[in-house]
């Protein structure tokens, strides 16, 4: 048996890695166990965010949008491209190299910090405060102790009810990052972020992509103007978008027939080639022999627990996917700092009010904060101000005048309560919103911050501005 380690955590991705390195940081010895494997058998941390997730997504969104610009947008820059073609396997052979630098960039890391790795699936065999067992099952199994387990274990694809993935013709996110040829029909189920960035991926590279989502609102977490701009703007790139469906049948033999009533109740049947169903994700837990040791899980298998993470099992934490609140990478991160923080009998914490969100469509959707739907619903008197990037010259330098910047602030206070971006490079400049949130700002202080010329953060400090109906460039 190894040495007792101070934090063992279980799960390499975003939380896992970033629990291990930060835990190894503040003087632990700390232990990491995952079981990602790449195809060769090699160890591949970053979990979900890193092998199947938020890096080769956005690989593939880089090269699919490269590619549509080469074919539609470089000819008004006076760039003639004849003869375009795409060469899939090329584009995913690159894909996987980032995918590589990323797992290659962990393991570095945890040298660094000093972490030990152990490739396997790990679960726990016993102990208690004292000291927890935990099993790794991995090419030698092995088994060690640690005063304090963080678990990371994440989250996998939630599959339609009877219908399996098989990764051929009915594809996860897994399988919607490898598709070998463009496919001719693309369905797909479920028209949230996966959905749509993967539906963005295929049809810029030339499928016919049918979303078919079972809500009768499009987007219905995101500010309603940005929702609104953003139907308008994907249906006119092509992407057929069916809303308030109830699928009733797939069957997939050599293509997928997908059987529904659409949202007026009419029968409907689709054929596809490839069918992506993304309608959300399922905390994992398999593997970690939960009961063993009496660690609850709700109703839906999270991990409970309470908003400092802390388990029903006493120096058990549990971060990331697999517990509550949204599924994001950085979500997880910050749990993961705050946990290992609080070990170290610091006060990490996470403010759950400014996690900003992303949907790396084109244009881009990025928003932190509140909603002008949610304050109408809280009473809530508020101001709201917007400035669209048609009015700013480096997005006209760029040729890419879609979408705005939005923000609401407290009608009295000022206060920021949230800000809204739809448009090139929402993902960064979301950015500014969190910090002057985090930092209690006022939607005058933006306003009366220098911002660089020419650049799109001007269509942020201009939102700010309109808020109190004073744009200086519309
Ligand atoms: C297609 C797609 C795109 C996404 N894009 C984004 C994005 O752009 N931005 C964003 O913020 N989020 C994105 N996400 C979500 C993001 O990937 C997750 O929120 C994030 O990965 C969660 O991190 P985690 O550490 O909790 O779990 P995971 O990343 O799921 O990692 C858990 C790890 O633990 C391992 N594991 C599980 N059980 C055991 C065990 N018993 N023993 C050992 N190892 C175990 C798993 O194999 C995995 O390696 C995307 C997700 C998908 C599917």
């Amino acid at each position: 048996m190894a040495e007792p380690f101070d934090v063992a955590v279980i799960g390499a991705g975003p939380g896992g890695y970033i629990a291990a390195i930060r835990a190894a940081q503040l003087g632990f010895k700390t232990a990491c166990i995952d079981d990602w494997k790449t195809n060769d058998g090699k160890p591949a941390p970053g979990g979900t965010c890193t092998n199947v997730g938020c890096i080769p997504s956005k690989a593939l969104l880089q090269s699919s949008e490269n590619y549509e610009h080469a074919g539609h947008a470089f000819a008004e820059h006076g760039i003639e491209v004849n003869g375009l073609t795409v060469n899939i396997a090329q584009m995913l052979a690159r894909k996987d190299k980032v995918v590589r630098q990323n797992n290659e960039g962990i393991l570095y890391l945890f040298k660094k910090n000093k972490v030990t790795f152990f490739h396997g699936m790990g679960g726990f065999a016993g102990g208690g405060p004292e000291g927890w067992q935990v099993k790794v099952a991995g090419a030698k199994d092995e088994t060690l102790t640690a005063k304090r387990v963080i678990i990371a274990t994440g989250s996998k694809p939630r599959p339609l009810p009877g219908v399996e993935f098989d990764n051929q013709l009915i594809l996860d996110n897994d399988g919607a990052l490898a598709i070998p040829e463009v496919p001719k029909r693309l369905g797909v189920i479920g028209a949230g972020v996966i959905g749509l960035e993967m539906g963005s991926v295929w049809r810029r590279l030339g499928a016919e992509v049918t979303v078919l989502e079972v809500l009768p609102t499009f987007l219905g977490v995101v500010d309603e103007q940005l929702a609104k701009e953003a139907w308008k703007l994907f249906t006119k790139q092509g992407l057929a978008i069916q809303l308030g469906v109830s699928i009733t049948k797939v069957a997939a033999k050599k293509e997928v027939i997908v059987d529904y009533t659409d949202a007026n109740k009419k029968n409907q049947s689709a054929t596809f080639d490839k069918l992506i169903v993304s309608i959300g994700r399922v905390p994992h837990t398999a593997g970690l022999n939960a009961e063993s040791v009496g660690l609850k899980l709700d109703e839906r298998g999270f991990v409970v627990v309470g908003d400092d993470c802390q388990t029903n099992l006493q120096n058990v934490w549990a971060i990331g996917d697999v517990v509550r609140g949204p599924m994001l990478a950085h979500k997880a991160e910050e749990e993961a700092v705050a946990v290992a923080e609080r070990i170290a009998g610091q006060h990490g914490h996470v403010d759950f009010n400014t996690i900003p969100w992303v949907i790396y469509t084109s244009p881009e959707i990025a928003w932190v904060g509140k909603t002008e739907q949610q304050l109408k619903a809280e009473g809530a008197a508020y101001r709201a101000g917007s400035f669209p990037f048609m009015a700013n010259g480096r997005a006209r330098a760029l040729g890419d005048t879609r979408g705005f910047v939005k923000f609401v602030a407290d009608a009295k206070t000022d206060r920021i309560l949230g800000m809204h971006a739809i448009g090139p490079l929402a993902s960064e400049l979301i950015a500014e919103g969190v910090v002057a949130m985090e930092f209690g700002a006022a939607s005058e202080d933006i306003a009366r911050i220098c911002h660089a010329h020419p650049s799109l953060s001007e269509a942020v400090k201009e939102a700010a501005l309109a808020v109190d109906k004073r744009t200086l460039n519309l």
